[in-house]
C-alpha cells in the first residue's frame, strides 16, 4: 500500500493486487475491510486482559478502481498489472482511518466487484462528468477510452479549486481548440496528467477562480449544445442530484448516459440487500436494482431519479 495527497481531504492511494488489478473494468469496484483499531491491555487484579480501545469495522467500504498499474516490484514478463490505485475522500471514521494506515499494511479486498461501463461505438466521442471524487468512478474508463481513440471530454467539478480530486495547473492548452464553454477564463487550470493522455480537460468550481465559475453540468450543457444531437456518449458518476440533471441533459440532446451510482453498501455481493435503486422496468413499472451486483453502472434512462 501506497499513499499519495491530491487535495486537502483527498488522497490516492496503491494497492498491490495482482488478480484484482489483472481482471479489473472500468467502472468496476473493491470492498475494503479496515483493519479495525489496535488492541490494548486492561490490567485487572494483576491479571492483563485483551480489550478493544475503539469500536471494531463491521461495515466494507466500496471504492471504484480508480486506475490499473504496473508496479515496480512485478517480476513478470507479459507486462501484467498488478496494482490498484484508488482515490478517496476522507468523509468519515473509515476513510480517515485509511488515510492514517502505515504504508505496507494488509488490507482484505474483495473485487472486482459490479458490472462495468458499456463502451461507445468506435469513432464516438464521450463526455465524462464528475462531482468531486466522483472521478474515482471514471478515472479508469478515461485511459481505456483514449486507449481506444475516443475524442474523450473530461467536465471535472467541485465546491472550491482546493476540493478538485485533480492535481491542477495552469494550461487550457488544450481549450482554444475546443471553445465549447463561453464561460472558461482564457487561462485556466487543467490537469496536465489528463491533458497528457489526449483528454479535453474542463474544470468547474461553485467558488471560481481560474476555472469556471459554477456547476459542472453547466459545462455539460454548453458542450451538448454546440455538439447538437447525437455522436456523444455521456458517463457520470457524482453526487444523485447532480447525476439526475446530466441525465435530463443527456436526454434533451439524444445522448446515451450511463451513471456510476455511489449509495450507502455493505455486502457488496448482493446478499444484504441495502444498495437497491428505483428504476423503471420496460413495461413503464417500478422495479429495484441491487447497486452492487447490478451496478453500480446503471442507464441514467432506467433510474427513477
Ligand atoms: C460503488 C461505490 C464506489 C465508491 N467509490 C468511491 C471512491 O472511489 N472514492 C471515495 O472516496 N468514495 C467512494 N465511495 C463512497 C465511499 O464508499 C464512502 O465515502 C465511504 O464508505 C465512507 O466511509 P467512512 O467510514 O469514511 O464514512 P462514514 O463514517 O460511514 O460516513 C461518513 C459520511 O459518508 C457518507 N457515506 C457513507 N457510506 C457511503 C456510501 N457508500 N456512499 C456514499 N456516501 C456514503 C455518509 O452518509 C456520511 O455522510 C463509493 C461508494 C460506492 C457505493
Amino acid at each position: 500500500m501506497a499513499r499519495k495527497r491530491v487535495s486537502a481531504d483527498t488522497f490516492e492511494m496503491a494497492l498491490l493486487c495482482p488478480r484484482i488489478a489483472a481482471a479489473a473494468r472500468p467502472g468496476q469496484f473493491v470492498n475494503l475491510l479496515l483493519p479495525s483499531p489496535d488492541f490494548g491491555y486492561r490490567v485487572l487484579e494483576g491479571v492483563a486482559w485483551h480489550e478493544s480501545c475503539g469500536r471494531p469495522f463491521l461495515l466494507r467500504r466500496p471504492f471504484s478502481i480508480y486506475r490499473t498499474d504496473r508496479s515496480d516490484q512485478s517480476d513478470r514478463s507479459d507486462g501484467a498489472l498488478d496494482t490498484l490505485a484508488l482515490l478517496v475522500k476522507e468523509v468519515g471514521e473509515g476513510t480517515r482511518r485509511l488515510g492514517e494506515l502505515a504504508i505496507g499494511t494488509s488490507l482484505k479486498v474483495l473485487g472486482p466487484l459490479g458490472n462495468c461501463f458499456r463502451l461507445p461505438p468506435a469513432g464516438t466521442a464521450a463526455a465524462l462528468v464528475a462531482g468531486g471524487c466522483g472521478w474515482a468512478g471514471l478515472g479508469m474508463l478515461a485511459r481505456e477510452l483514449r486507449r481506444l481513440g475516443h475524442p474523450t471530454y473530461a467536465f471535472i467539478g467541485a465546491q472550491s479549486v482546493e476540493a478538485l480530486p485533480v492535481e491542477t495547473t495552469v494550461g487550457g492548452a488544450s481549450l482554444p481548440r475546443e471553445p465549447f464553454v463561453e464561460g472558461l477564463p482564457d487561462v485556466c487550470l487543467t490537469s496536465a496528467e489528463l491533458e497528457s493522455l489526449g483528454v479535453v480537460v474542463a474544470l468547474a468550481a461553485e467558488s471560481g477562480g481560474k476555472l469556471y465559475r459554477g456547476l459542472v453540468t453547466d459545462l455539460l450543457g454548453a458542450f451538448l449544445r454546440k455538439r447538437g444531437q447525437g455522436g456523444v456518449n455521456v458517463y457520470a458518476c457524482g453526487p444523485r442530484a447532480m447525476l439526475a440533471r446530466v441525465a435530463e441533459l443527456a436526454r434533451e440532446h439524444g445522448a446515451p448516459c450511463q451513471v456510476a451510482m455511489e449509495e450507502r453498501m455493505a455486502c457488496g455481493m448482493g446478499v444484504c440487500n441495502s444498495c437497491v435503486v428505483e428504476v423503471r422496468l420496460p413495461d413503464g413499472t417500478l422495479g429495484h436494482k441491487k447497486l452492487c451486483t447490478d451496478g453500480p453502472v446503471l442507464d441514467a434512462a432506467q433510474v427513477n431519479w
